[in-house]
């Protein structure tokens, strides 16, 4: 494993240095209880820097500054296309800062920054370039209406899609600015401010963030930033009453108590939670492309990805040559620190992870799964683990049913469609799947059956602005980018006037 790590640019290590504060009503702040707790660098398991905790007092003030700002200043009173403007112009700042943000992305995440340049960063960018747009488009209807009982009356009615108020964001540590873009673009195109709360593991990029959302001229308390842990200022947020909604990416069951703490004021409530995504492998696809496509899908981010595809179905005639191809694909991938540019895959996020992962790893085997590759930690420092390709699996076992969120794959062969179809959707997660063919005809009919939000077809892992994320079953609630986003961010007001 190579240790050749980049030099950090001096933006880098001058804002690390610099105290880490809470953004609370424009200003930074320590928290309330004057406490912080520390950022550690998964590639060594070394403390970077401390952060100040937030916990409930310190959301409260936050809500309290989100509350002021949405419903007096100068925020409500901006024109959408003033609203656009600065939205505009923080993707502008985030893309002057983007070597920045990709360093700060892998020191704190573990993540390649050579990934963070080309994917988390440049996805941010144009996730709020895309929302900027939609601030100027956020349309009702006008409705003809017949009413009953009125004969005779003459009505105009129509609908305006209002900023459904304040809202408490939760975001997790696999992708933090992306997820940081994804809540808080759609929540400042309609209108909305915001409370958000980053993952304890990864607040580095969020605050830098929140300097650039400082300097970009959003009206002090449209967005402000509490660092701290979910069981305190994460929960404090999702019960707080003057929060009118609350958004969530992270685990299932987190998901779940995030659902039971909204309903003290039944907040409106959006989730994008886990999955266990099927690689379906029909025996006409294209090898040369299927094999590092269905190991990309599981090994990109090492694995830490709600979509990864950590179930691989080949029908059976070509099982065997995708596993090994799988498996020689693993065996050359270039395990390392994220800040080595020669590194394809990182190191886990967290010691939490690295023990949850490996603990699954021993259940499957306990369980009768044999490794193709992989299956242990590299080195005995940092949180790596080496990509895996289980077989010999079935359907019941937990490594096929739960979300590892690591890099490991369980490869079983099918003989029929029904069949795959039957396997792939036999989860409680509906997050995503791919298939592999060159009938595209057959594809697209698989596409119909499986109950996944995404669908990808010879091809995996691709995001864009524009596209509805999200997904079925107990993989959440609603949907993230695209338009379909502004719906979970406004209220329909019907106006009936009797001419
Ligand atoms: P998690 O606990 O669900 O964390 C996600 C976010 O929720 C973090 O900001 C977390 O804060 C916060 N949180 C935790 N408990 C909370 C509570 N009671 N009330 C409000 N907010 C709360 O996820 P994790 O523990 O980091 O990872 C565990 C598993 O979750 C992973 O192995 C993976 O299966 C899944 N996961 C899914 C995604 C996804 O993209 N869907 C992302 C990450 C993890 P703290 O981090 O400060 O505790
Ligand atoms: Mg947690």
């Amino acid at each position: 494993m190579s240790t050749a790590t980049i030099p950090l640019l001096d933006a880098v290590t001058q804002f690390i240095s610099r105290p880490k504060k809470m953004l609370i009503d424009g200003k930074w702040v320590e928290a309330q209880s004057g406490k912080t707790f520390p950022t550690y660098d998964p590639a060594t398991g070394e403390v970077i820097t401390q952060i100040a905790e937030g916990d409930k007092s310190d959301i409260d003030l936050a809500v309290a500054a989100a509350r002021r700002a949405f419903e007096s200043g100068p925020w409500p009173r901006l024109t959408p296309s003033e609203r656009g403007k600065l939205v505009w112009k923080l993707a502008d700042l985030i893309e002057q800062h983007l070597e920045e943000f990709a360093e700060l992305e892998s020191l704190d995440n573990g993540k390649p920054v050579a990934v963070a340049r080309v994917a988390d960063v440049p996805l941010a960018v144009d996730l709020f370039r895309y929302m900027a747009g939609w601030a100027t488009k956020i349309e009702g209807n006008t409705i003809p209406i017949s009413v009953p009982y009125t004969p005779g009356a003459n009505y105009l009615a129509y609908t305006v899609r209002e900023p459904i108020g304040v809202v408490g964001q939760i975001i997790p540590w696999n992708f933090p600015l992306l997820m940081a873009a994804w809540k808080l673009g759609p929540a400042l195109a309609t209108g909305c401010t915001v409370v958000l709360k980053p993952a304890e593991q990864t607040p580095l990029s969020a605050l830098r963030l929140g300097e650039l959302i400082c300097e970009a001229g959003f009206p002090d308390g449209v967005v402000n930033i509490v660092p701290g842990y979910g069981e305190t200022a994460g929960a404090a947020l999702a019960a707080h009453p003057q929060v009118d909604k609350v958004a969530f990416t992270g685990s299932t069951e987190v998901g779940k108590l995030i659902v039971n703490a909204a309903s003290g004021n039944l907040k409106k409530v959006s989730l994008e939670l886990g999955g266990k995504s099927p690689s379906i492998v029909l025996p006409d696809a294209d090898l040369e492309t299927s094999i590092p496509g269905v190991a990309n899908a599981i090994f990109f981010n090492h694995g830490q990805c709600c979509c990864a595809g950590s179930r691989l179905y080949v029908e059976k005639p070509l099982f065997d040559k995708v596993v090994s191809g799988v498996a020689d694909y693993a065996k050359a991938i270039k395990v390392g620190p994220g800040l080595d540019l020669s590194t394809q895959m990182g190191p886990l996020v967290s010691e939490e992870q690295h023990q949850r992962v490996l603990g699954y790893i021993q259940e499957g085997f306990a369980e009768g799964a044999k490794a193709a590759v992989g299956g242990h930690r590299i080195g005995d420092k940092g949180y790596f683990v080496e990509p895996t390709v289980l077989v010999d699996t079935t359907s019941t076992m937990k490594v096929v049913q739960e979300e590892i969120f690591g890099p490991v794959v369980c490869a079983e062969p099918f003989t029929d469609l029904d069949e795959v179809v039957r396997k792939a959707n036999d989860n409680i997660y509906g997050l995503a799947a791919a298939v592999w063919t060159k009938d595209l005809s057959k594809a697209h009919r698989i596409a119909s059956a499986l109950r996944a939000g995404t669908v990808w077809i010879n091809c995996h892992n691709i995001f864009d602005a524009a596209l509805p994320f999200g997904g079925y079953k107990q993989s959440g609630w609603g949907r993230e980018m695209g338009h379909e986003a502004l719906e979970l961010y406004t209220e329909v007001k019907a106006v009936c006037a009797n001419l």
